[in-house]
């Protein structure tokens, strides 16, 4: 898969939008992007998914782990195509834990995934869980890496696609100056 290749699935399935838009944090953009969208579609799915399993498939792992929620989809995917087992870690009280009789084996070699990656603050979160278990962390596989090449999780890691982000205070946006109108996505048009 080429990176336009992969492009193309986010765009057919609405995950990258192109346009004017208002992050969360209060910034401007003419990108916004949504993992989900492109993993409701199992197609699409299986074909990322594959990046990451074929590129660990030289590994020997034991058990694929992923951060609830991001990572779920991934997460199994991986796992089904590997034919290993997968499990999850979630929050309570704002920790991540492994929770429902979920347990990790001493030595036990563990691949992480997780959907998009932008501090990596879940994967290192997961990658703790997974050592204070005494179990092994053979990797780290997600789908889009938009930390902009500074997350570095110090095991070998794969990233379907590098996205960098590009945004704007609002009162240095081009794309107001060009007067396009400012979406808010998910909700309302507000412009
Ligand atoms: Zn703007």
């Amino acid at each position: 898969m080429t990176e336009t290749e992969i492009l193309s699935i986010f765009k057919k399935s609405s995950a990258l939008l192109t346009g004017h838009f208002l992050l969360t944090s209060g910034r401007h953009s003419d990108r916004y992007f949504q993992c989900a969208k492109v993993l409701q579609y199992p197609e699409y799915t299986e074909i990322l998914c594959k990046m990451i399993a074929d590129n660990f498939r030289k590994f020997e792992i034991d058990t694929v782990i992923a951060p609830a929620m991001g990572g779920l989809v991934v997460g199994q995917e991986v796992a089904r195509q590997l034919n290993k087992r997968f499990i999850f870690a979630e929050r309570e009280d704002k920790k991540l834990s492994l929770r429902r009789g979920f347990a990790l084996d001493e030595n036990e070699k563990v691949l992480v995934c997780e959907d998009v990656v932008t501090t990596g603050g879940s994967v290192f979160e997961t990658i703790e869980i997974v050592k204070s278990n005494s179990a092994k962390v053979v990797g780290v596989g997600f789908i889009v890496d938009r930390s902009n090449g500074k997350v570095d999780f110090k095991y070998p890691q794969l990233s379907t696609l590098k996205m960098e982000v590009v945004s704007y205070l609002p009162d240095e946006c081009p794309l107001c100056i060009e007067d396009i109108e400012l979406v808010k996505p998910g909700s309302r048009k507000i412009k």
